[in-house]
């Protein structure tokens, strides 16, 4: 089968790969769909060595595809099902899995999961890491479904009042499933960040305003505390940089609940500015809660596939990455890659 590995940072090739085989508790998928995504990118870069430490690799986060073998133990899907998965593995038995946390998951195995790989035309997953796609949803509403899963987790701990303004910081990948998924949820939002097409995809999804940057790491605090005087409570980064953390910090009103997505190096608040305005800070890893991302999805209350401005098959994998990371990537959305027939 087909595999897009990287052999090293920036070093994509579709390569030959052995038939993945499913162990005891595993699923075989036929990968229909693959939507690239910002860690993806990232890991793609490894910049600083962060994301590989030994290559090749496979990699991919946001996916969809048709279960095709199942291990012995699995009970939760069958061949044939249409499904999501969530980007973490997870032990499935220990307390926090036992309360549906699974990207808490307690055991040590699993606090550094191992990075799918499922660039590819096969892929094994743990079988309780896939959710069972409702009908009205497409292959590639699914592939889609981390920034939504994402919102999802972050608001459990933005904790918005009814009609409070939300602010998505970072209009990319992950932002524009949290725009949509704060819209669903009934609050005016705030997107800030982003150039050419990537704003105005921002609005696309939902946002009620869009702030965006003029130059790279443009300071619009100003401009964000112009339509929302006196701060915004309720605050979601998806950027992972230090410009997204501090907007976060400059726009926070008291009582702010700021949930970060990423790992900036350092954050820019005084204790004193913590204290002075009871900033509630959160960190936030990937999300669990795939079931609840289908179900507004399914209920037409979120449709990210106006985001997609490429299709490109897997042997393009490497041009969708050199599109996503070149010079004129701001005016790239969603590549959705065709990675076999619906
Ligand atoms: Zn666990």
């Amino acid at each position: 089968m087909k595999a897009g590995l990287l052999f090293g940072p920036g070093d994509l090739r579709i390569v030959d790969a052995p038939m993945p085989e499913a162990g005891p508790d595993d699923a075989i998928l036929r990968i229909v769909r693959l939507a690239p995504y910002g860690t993806d990118i990232a890991t793609y870069l490894n910049k600083g060595g962060r994301y590989v430490s030994a290559y090749p690799t496979g990699f991919g986060a946001d996916i969809s595809g048709v279960v095709t073998a199942v291990g012995a133990n699995v009970t939760s899907v069958r061949v044939g099902d249409r499904v999501s998965a969530l980007a973490l593995a997870h032990c499935g038995r220990c307390a926090n899995c036992r309360k549906g946390r699974t990207n808490l998951c307690l055991d040590p195995a699993f606090r550094m999961p191992p990075r799918m790989a499922v660039a590819q035309e096969f892929a094994r997953l743990q079988a309780r890491q896939l959710a069972i796609l409702p009908d009205n949803v497409s292959f590639d509403d699914a592939a889609m479904l981390g920034g939504i899963v994402d919102l999802l987790n972050a608001w459990d701990k933005m904790r918005p009042e009814i009609g409070e303004t939300v602010a998505i910081v970072g209009v990319g990948a992950m932002g524009w499933g949290a725009i949509a998924g704060a819209r669903a949820l009934g609050h005016p939002v705030i997107a800030i960040g982003g150039t050419g097409i990537r704003a105005a995809l921002a609005h696309r999804c939902g946002a009620d305003h869009v702030v965006p940057l003029r130059v790279h790491d443009e300071d619009v605090s100003d401009q964000v505390l112009a339509l929302a005087p006196g701060g915004v409570g309720a605050i979601m980064e998806t950027s992972a940089t230090d410009w997204g953390v501090k907007q976060c910090f400059r726009i926070a009103a008291p009582g702010a609940r700021i949930v970060t997505t990423g790992a900036p190096g350092s954050l820019p608040a005084s204790g004193w500015e913590v204290v002075g305005k009871e900033l509630a800070i959160f960190g936030s890893r990937a999300g669990h809660n795939q079931e609840g991302a289908l179900r507004l999805i399914a209920a037409g209350k979120i449709d990210l596939k106006p985001t997609i401005t490429h299709r490109l098959p897997l042997d393009d994998l490497p041009e969708a990455f050199s599109l996503l990371t070149g010079s004129d990537s701001r005016n790239v959305g969603r590549i959705m890659i065709d990675v076999s027939a619906a």
